[in-house]
């Protein structure tokens, strides 16, 4: 069954206040026609509140990109659930790469905040993806199993059903290194064979799974053809209007 796309972009550690609206305020008004795809930005902690009151009433949804699992208490330095929700987020995105082997997240974390994000409604998107290494040595559905079933870990069907997930071959990111549509295609089956066997056939085919990974204009309309890529996750061309605009509106 065709997924509604979900275009998301992943600001990282970039941008200020000036240049967040300005990037912003560009893409509510070259987007406004777009209808038949959804919109998602991941914003820095400091910029989300700004954004979220730009993008107030538009089609373009705004998210986090990471959250700590409790809902408060003595935990310096880390923002909860309640913050976001507080400032009118919805969206967080967990398990990213950089969370992962940067900061030394584990599946046991970030299944700890997927079930927080589900219990407090955000929407989680769960980040999964093999490291070159990884795929040189044929292990790339041991790492997909072993990063979905940790991240799906204890969630019913119904939650499962709320999360969506990008396949980031860590390879891919931000090293100008894209997978090839028949890649990205061939780790997305992989991936819905793999909820099949947690959950069933229903949850599989209807998953939202994006890719990302130095997804460009010029190289996101092959990738978004095969059947089993449902969205993106752009990190470095999210952050240019025009390219991002290009992005969005694939054909
Ligand atoms: C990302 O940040 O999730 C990402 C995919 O980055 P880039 O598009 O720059 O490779």
């Amino acid at each position: 069954m065709a997924k509604r796309p979900l275009m998301s972009g992943n600001w990282k550690m970039y941008m200020n206040t000036q240049s967040a609206l300005e990037l912003v305020k560009a893409l509510k008004g070259n987007c406004a026609d777009v209808e038949d795809r959804d919109i998602l930005v991941f914003v820095p902690f400091t910029l989300l509140a700004p954004v979220v009151n730009e993008l107030k009433g538009s089609n373009i949804w705004v998210g986090a990109q990471n959250m700590y699992f409790e809902k408060e208490g003595a935990f310096t330095g880390e923002i909860s659930p309640a913050h976001l929700l507080d400032i009118g987020v919805e969206w967080v995105l967990l398990g990213h790469s950089e969370r992962r082997h940067v900061f030394g997240e584990t599946n046991d974390l970030i299944n700890k905040k997927i079930k927080s994000a589900l219990a407090s409604n955000l929407k989680p998107v769960l980040c999964v993806g093999e490291l070159l290494e990884e795929r040189e040595n044929g292990k790339i559905e041991e790492v997909l199993k072993t990063q979905t079933k940790g991240g799906f870990k204890d969630l019913t069907k119904d939650e499962a059903k709320k999360v969506v997930i990008a396949y980031e071959p860590v390879w891919a990111i931000g090293t100008g290194k894209t997978a090839s549509p028949e890649d990205a295609d061939e780790a997305h089956k992989i991936i819905r064979k793999i909820l099949e066997q947690m959950y069933d056939k229903e949850v599989a085919d209807n998953m939202r799974i994006l890719y990302g990974g130095s997804v460009k204009p010029d190289n996101v309309d092959g990738l978004m053809a095969k059947p089993n890529v449902d969205g993106s996750l752009v990190g470095g061309a999210s952050l240019k209007a025009d390219g991002f605009t290009r992005i969005v509106k694939f054909q």
